[in-house]
C-alpha cells in the first residue's frame, strides 16, 4: 500500500555528521602543532602545523578523511 504523499512533508536531505577526529596531542615551541586522532579508524594526521587556526577550531577537531572520504583542505 502506497502511503499518501503529504504536501510539503519532504524529509529534508541533510548532510551525514562529520566525523572528526579528535585533537591527540598539541605542542610545539613555534607555532600549533597538533596530532589528531579518529576515534572511529584510528586514522592518524600525525603532526601538523595549525599554527592558523583558532583554538576553538582545534577542540572541535579535524574532519578524518578516512571516514568522510572527502577531500576538504
Ligand atoms: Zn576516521
Amino acid at each position: 500500500m502506497m502511503l499518501p504523499q503529504l504536501p510539503g512533508f519532504e524529509r529534508p536531505k541533510r548532510k551525514p555528521p562529520r566525523v572528526m577526529a579528535k585533537l591527540y596531542d598539541a605542542g610545539g615551541e613555534v607555532g600549533k602543532w597538533i596530532c589528531y586522532r579518529c576515534n572511529r579508524c584510528g586514522w592518524d594526521s600525525g603532526w601538523i602545523d595549525q599554527t592558523h587556526k583558532s583554538d576553538t577550531e582545534i577542540k572541535r577537531g579535524h574532519p578524518c578523511p578516512e571516514c568522510n572520504m572527502v577531500s576538504d583542505g
